[in-house]
């Protein structure tokens, strides 16, 4: 293996302003190959925001991202997860355990202990809702089976010692980050901000390159409150972000610009597909939306985002289900 290759897979930690370090962790997840945590000097240890993925020698990489930034597991005096997605999340239990921190994180984390509590019954459910989109039954019968074999990237659960709700704050060096909440992304999301430095935390809600995912069937209506977090965090007029994936970027006004044209952009597409094509089925929107069919590697991510734009045609009046098994969507 290259060495370049053979490098990008092992935990990276580096200093991005004096007092805060990006812990660079690596995922097996095709397309997204890293997530980061980020750690910020607090007295005579750091906050930890997020932890990375949970699987075989994860631990490993978090430690020696950690050790590069002259770092340990003990050295955490409070973790703090943007969101309860696994790559946020998964490795909690392993950061409680080795330095007795607390752990602070949005109560509406359902989404992620649904699939912890009983995995086949959450696998079935969305099998269920896959079905009902259209999905064809093989190649759903193929993913399902691949899914099963993944598991979901969590040690074990730990539920949050205090709950991360608007007007929440942490204390560090750098000075007090107030919380936000920003469902949409998932229900369970937040971003950290620390207003003397204009400093926003924003997990998976803005990114560096513009990326779309939504959390489908737990809340009233994803991409409303997606749109309505984008305003929050347009309000905080922060300088510097720091994304849960990729580098850190300066022009974040541009990046909620571009997320809004991009949602912008797709519900048009769904709202012409329903018009020209309906009674249409979720499963026969993606490539009008996306331009290309569902593949495996893409059917957990587009279809929950299509279903979502659906459901926010219909909480606006715009379109509406016509029944059927799979279910058929028309203009309303
Ligand atoms: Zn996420
Ligand atoms: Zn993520």
């Amino acid at each position: 293996m290259p060495e370049s290759t053979r490098r990008r897979e092992l935990g990276r930690g580096e200093r991005v302003v004096p007092g805060i370090w990006r812990l660079r962790l690596p995922l097996p997840w095709p397309g997204v190959p890293h997530c980061n945590a980020w750690a910020v000097a607090a007295g005579d240890g750091v906050v930890l925001l997020d932890c990375g993925l949970h699987e075989p020698g994860s631990r490993a990489h978090l430690e020696r991202a950690l050790g590069q930034v002259n770092l340990k597991l003990e050295h955490v005096r409070l973790l703090v997860c943007t969101h309860a997605h696994a790559d946020h999340y998964g490795q909690a239990a392993d950061v409680v355990d080795a330095s007795g921190c607390e752990l602070w994180m949005h109560p509406n984390h359902a989404h992620m202990r649904a699939a912890l509590d009983d995995p086949h019954a959450a696998l079935a459910r969305r099998f269920e809702v896959a079905r009902q989109s259209g999905v064809p039954i093989e190649p759903l019968r193929a993913w399902s089976a691949s899914a099963r074999d993944r598991g979901y990237g969590i040690a074990h659960l730990v539920e949050p010692d205090r709950e991360l709700v608007g007007g929440v704050t942490i204390d560090t060096d750098l000075g007090r980050w107030t919380v936000h909440e920003t469902p949409g992304h998932a229900p369970s999301h937040v971003c950290l901000h620390q207003p003397e430095r204009r400093l926003l935390v924003s997990g998976d809600h803005l990114l560096g390159r513009v990326s779309l995912y939504f959390d489908y069937g737990w809340t009233p209506d994803p991409v409303g409150e997606f749109l309505a977090s984008l305003d929050t965090v347009d309000a905080l007029d922060a300088r510097l972000c720091l994304a849960g994936h990729g580098r850190t970027f300066t022009d974040v006004r541009a990046h909620i610009d571009a997320n809004r044209t991009l949602v912008a952009e797709r519900l048009e597409r769904v709202r012409r597909a329903v018009a020209e094509h309906g009674p249409i089925t979720a499963y026969d929107i993606v490539p009008l939306v996306h331009g290309e069919q569902l593949s495996q590697v893409t059917a957990g991510w587009w279809l929950a985002e299509t279903l979502c734009y659906l459901r926010h045609l219909e909480v606006t009046g715009e379109a509406r289900r016509d029944g059927g098994d799979p279910e058929r969507w028309v203009v309303a």
